[in-house]
């Protein structure tokens, strides 16, 4: 989770990232293969396009990363911007919003954002044991 925080977006951006899966996917890619894209299975460092948006195909074993691979996006049964508005608001941590009302700014069922939030949390929970830079990167874009 915590490479995705790595780039810190503007205020801007933000907004573009809340209302377009496109650019949510664009920018989970930048952070990730920021140093540059290593294949996770033979460490080739040449890729070409995958067949999802901004996924990236290795040129030598063939396997393909998407853009959330690896990421607390992954596998989201719901678009990808909706679950970048809730990680933000529940990472940011100054506006306390329930599921419920997740659930109707967003058109989505309750259980579904619970759901994500609980995953959330838990990301959240996990950076106990990142390292103090990894945390400081974390903050610094949601504050
Ligand atoms: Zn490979």
């Amino acid at each position: 989770m915590s490479r995705i925080f790595k780039h810190d977006p503007d205020p801007l951006e933000l907004k573009e990232l809340f209302s377009s899966d496109e650019k949510c996917l664009k920018f989970l890619a930048e952070a990730k293969w920021k140093d540059g894209y290593v294949c996770r299975k033979c460490g080739n460092t040449n890729h070409c396009p995958g067949k999802t948006p901004y996924s990236r195909r290795c040129t030598k074993c063939k396997t393909e990363e998407s853009a959330t691979a690896g990421t607390i996006f992954h596998n989201c049964k719901f678009p990808v911007h909706k679950a970048f508005y809730i990680a933000w608001i529940v990472c940011k941590g100054k506006e306390e919003v329930s599921t419920y009302e997740f659930a109707r700014r967003l058109s989505l069922r309750q259980m579904t954002c619970w759901n994500f939030k609980t995953k959330i949390r838990q990301a959240l929970n996990e950076m106990d044991s990142l390292t103090e830079n990894e945390r400081e990167s974390i903050q610094r874009i949601f504050q």
